[in-house]
């Protein structure tokens, strides 16, 4: 049967010492709740929001709960109301249509290219379909659509853009790092996202009054001044007494773990990138699959990778899954009649009323995913390529 891969899929890298060891610092002072600060101190959650602030070089940062709770509370935070319609992705992850439901709100799936981004065409025409005014943006799996494009097509539109960067958290548009180009960007620090507190999120804008609302809304009680990367307290004149409490704040803890892992971001991103090179190339051959294109303009951050059988017949996909398994190769399939693990598509979020969209079902039924954790060595990888390479191979030729 070949070689054998022995690692797992789902083992991220341990937390750095200098985090571990800030961490402890945290409990020792027992003051982990963010505005629990003594005379003078500056508080984890803080600092690392000015960090964020200063690497993204967004005017404004907030650290919160989950990349999920941030996305609603961007939506929140535009005034998305109940039975409102938000155009979304429909190729992303449940969290993004579930942060437009926990509004209260209507997702509207826009289609995916075989480029894996939001197809532009399908978005102009549900922005006139529609009366939606906001597109919540799913960067999934890290593959940035063109956003000056997009961003023409919606600013004609007067529709308004928040960014879900879960997977494009030190990635780039050009020289635009991802969740600049929206009113929001979204970030998730979750254990398999690019920096791990187990759970986290964190929120950038520029927009000053926006980002009032955010803070309120992730809990600031009337404590925003102790937000050293927010807005000027005059923004908060009158927001503070219309905007509700959602509670939904960093704590010290995560943050103090977090800083040591974005200083080292830059590093990391290397890291995924010379993995993602070696299996992409491993594939580069391989009859019948489809590598995803990556646009010039893009910096991206190889932590997975997709490719597409396209066409191809299920039994024959499931052949794959199941050769590559057998050998330890983990591959999620985006086409699964059930929804398994973390795939997931339009149509198994049973709770939105969605038409069918055939031209996207078949990019959909083709996609292949893989996560690429840091713990695999560049050897490791060359082995999965050529696993992976091998079991296509062999169920094309037992498919013809
Ligand atoms: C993980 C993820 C999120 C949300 O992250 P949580 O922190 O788990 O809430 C949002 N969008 C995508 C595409 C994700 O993968």
């Amino acid at each position: 049967m070949g070689d054998q891969f022995h690692g797992s899929f789902t083992q991220q890298e341990p937390i750095p010492e200098e985090g571990i060891d800030a961490a402890v610092r945290v409990m020792r002072s027992g003051r982990l709740h963010r505005y629990n600060l003594i005379e003078g101190e500056e508080s984890e959650t803080g600092l690392l929001e000015l960090e964020f602030k200063a690497q993204t070089g967004a005017a404004y940062a907030l650290a919160v709960a989950s990349g999920g709770y941030a996305m609603a509370t961007a939506l929140r935070a535009l005034g998305v109301k109940p039975g409102q319609q938000v155009l979304t992705n429909a190729f992303t992850l449940a969290p993004v249509p579930g942060a437009i439901a926990s509004v209260g709100a209507v997702p509207v799936f826009v289609g995916v290219t075989e480029e894996l981004v939001i197809d532009l065409e399908d978005l102009s025409r549900k922005i006139q379909q529609t009366s939606s005014k906001v597109l919540l943006l799913s960067h999934m799996r890290g593959h940035l659509c063109d956003m000056d494009a997009l961003m023409a097509l919606c600013e004609a539109a007067g529709v308004q853009v928040i960014e879900d960067c879960a997977h494009t958290m030190g990635a780039r548009w050009g020289d635009v790092a991802s969740g600049r180009h929206g009113v929001f960007g979204c970030f998730s620090c979750q254990t398999y996202k690019h920096i791990n507190a187990g759970e986290g999120g964190l929120l950038i804008s520029d927009d000053a009054a926006a980002m009032a609302r955010a803070t309120m809304l992730s809990g600031s009680y009337m404590l925003y001044g102790r937000h050293p990367a927010g807005p000027p307290e005059s923004a908060f004149e009158t927001i503070r007494y219309d905007t509700p409490n959602v509670s939904g704040r960093m704590d010290n803890l995560r943050a103090a773990i977090l800083r040591p892992q974005l200083r080292a971001l830059e590093g990391q991103i290397q890291k995924w990138l010379a993995r993602y090179q070696v299996v992409e190339h491993a594939l580069q051959q391989t009859p019948g699959l489809t590598l995803i294109a990556r646009p010039q303009a893009e910096t991206f951050v190889g932590s997975s990778i997709q490719f597409l059988l396209l066409d191809w017949p299920d039994e024959a996909i499931q052949e794959v899954l199941r050769g590559c398994a057998a050998r330890g190769v983990e591959l999620k399939w985006f086409g699964g009649a059930e929804p398994v693990g973390f795939t997931s598509r339009y149509d198994s979020w049973r709770y939105v009323d969605s038409p069918p969209m055939p031209k996207s079902d078949r990019i959909l039924k083709a996609i292949i995913d893989m996560r690429l954790p840091l713990t695999f060595s560049l050897e490791d990888c060359a082995l999965i390529g050529r696993i992976i390479d091998e079991e296509v191979k062999k169920s094309a030729a037992k498919a013809a």
